[in-house]
């Protein structure tokens, strides 16, 4: 990883009827970084995720990619560059895995330039990445929870952008298939921003921010930010850090605060 940056937001927000749901968040995502976005419920997550996939026009501020501003740019080139794997992400029932997969070529796609060999072997590299080429033919109705989540990644790989933006992927699976799909992203060579809701799983990230009613309240490595002092002020819970035995991630035990 390098410290220059992939995406620069400068003081971005986003209201709805006047009512501010993201206020004035910088935010510099550094090429190969894997940043983490942590915060309660309605605290603007997904509302950033939209903004920063340019499916979301700020109120205000600018959000840069290699410096130009995305404001500017068509729907394609975006796409190009930056995808989001929705926190709904959702497909037909009745397409097979290698179909879902092939939709990541969309942005890539043109009359001049129709399917051929790149865009093939784009979709067999993002079927390999996520381990699902012997699943190729099967159809979307007949995947479990995690399979599909994979799916959901292989079709975003395919779509070869730079920046990879996931919204709370590891919903609805078991503890086993969270890893799978954290340790996944990280192995991608690509830039990502995930949005998670469990803070064990923030940790993993090389960065952690974290947004509270939208607004930003800390950015850094997880051990500087995850404080007890943080995690009170933030989440409303009292919190444990505890250093790992075996020299891993810190585990932190959780006590919901009563009175706020
Ligand atoms: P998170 O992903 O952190 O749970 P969201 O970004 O989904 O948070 O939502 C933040 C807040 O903005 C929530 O209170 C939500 O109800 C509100 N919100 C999001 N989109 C809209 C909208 N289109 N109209 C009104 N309120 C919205
Ligand atoms: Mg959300």
């Amino acid at each position: 990883m390098n410290h220059t940056a992939i995406l620069d937001a400068h003081g971005i927000g986003w209201s709805v009827q006047g009512q501010p749901i993201v206020s004035n968040v910088d935010i510099s995502v550094r090429h190969g970084e894997t940043l983490g976005l942590i915060g309660p419920n309605g605290s603007g997550k997904s509302t950033l995720l939209r903004m920063l996939a340019g499916l979301l026009t700020p109120t205000y501020g600018e959000i840069c990619f290699d410096g130009k501003p995305i404001q500017q740019m068509s729907r394609r080139q975006i796409a190009r560059l930056i995808t989001l794997v929705s926190q709904q992400a959702e497909t037909e029932d009745r397409i097979t895995v290698r179909d879902a997969v092939e939709l990541g070529r969309t942005p890539w796609l043109t009359a001049l330039s129709p399917w051929g060999a790149d865009d093939e072997a784009a979709v067999n590299q993002a079927l390999r990445a996520v381990d699902m080429e012997a699943m190729s033919t099967r159809e979307w109705n007949t995947l479990s929870g995690g399979e599909r989540q994979r799916v959901h990644i292989a079709r975003a790989h395919a779509q070869s952008p730079q920046l990879l933006l996931l919204d709370e992927p590891t919903n609805h699976l078991d503890i086993h298939h969270q890893l799978a799909i954290l340790d996944l992203v990280k192995t991608l060579p690509v830039t990502s921003v995930i949005a998670l809701h469990d803070i064990h799983h923030a940790l993993r990230c090389d960065r952690v921010m974290v947004l509270k009613a939208g607004k930003k309240v800390a950015l850094g490595p997880p051990a500087d930010i995850l404080t007890s002092d943080l995690m009170r002020h933030v989440f409303s819970v009292d919190a444990r850090i505890v250093p790992d035995p075996a020299g891993g991630a810190s585990l932190i035990s959780f006590q919901r605060i009563h009175s706020i």
